[in-house]
């Protein structure tokens, strides 16, 4: 495979990249903005489904809310993961409060939870706040 696609994380098009071992710039074709700044996507229900099957970069997601101490803890790690492996890597978060349909169709019973997707089939999946390097493990896994 040469090319794979990726979300934008500010528009939501679907981007063809190359696959390359480092990216010096990658805009999106539609908005402009850059792929390589690491924005998380938030999902929502009516796109969330979308975003795992259209991209065919593995997909790390994390479940949270914003009650949830350890969750808003592990944010800045989960941002800073992201800021690493983008594009090779979508990062996407999905506030399980606002999103219920979401939460209960993957069984979420404790925050944060974090479930990484192939091609829409979930293939890896912790429950608890991590560190940075072990985010960026857990994700680099499936690349
Ligand atoms: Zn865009």
């Amino acid at each position: 495979m040469s090319n794979f696609n990726y979300v934008c994380p500010y528009c939501k098009k679907i981007n063809r990249l190359p696959l390359k071992e480092s990216y010096s710039k990658a805009k999106c074709g539609s908005c402009g903005n850059s792929l390589l700044d690491g924005k998380v996507i938030e999902a929502n229900d009516s796109d969330f489904n979308y975003i795992i099957q259209n991209s065919t970069a593995p997909v790390i997601v994390d479940f949270w809310a914003p009650w949830c101490g350890p969750c808003r803890m592990m944010a800045p790690n989960f941002e800073q993961a992201s800021r690493t492996l983008a594009p090779k890597v979508q990062f996407v978060k999905v506030n399980t409060e606002d999103n219920p349909q979401i939460s209960g169709q993957f069984g979420i019973r404790s925050i944060p939870t974090m479930i990484v997707f192939k091609n829409g089939v979930e293939v890896d999946r912790i429950s608890g706040a991590l560190p940075t390097e072990q985010i960026i493990a857990l994700a680099s896994k499936h690349i």
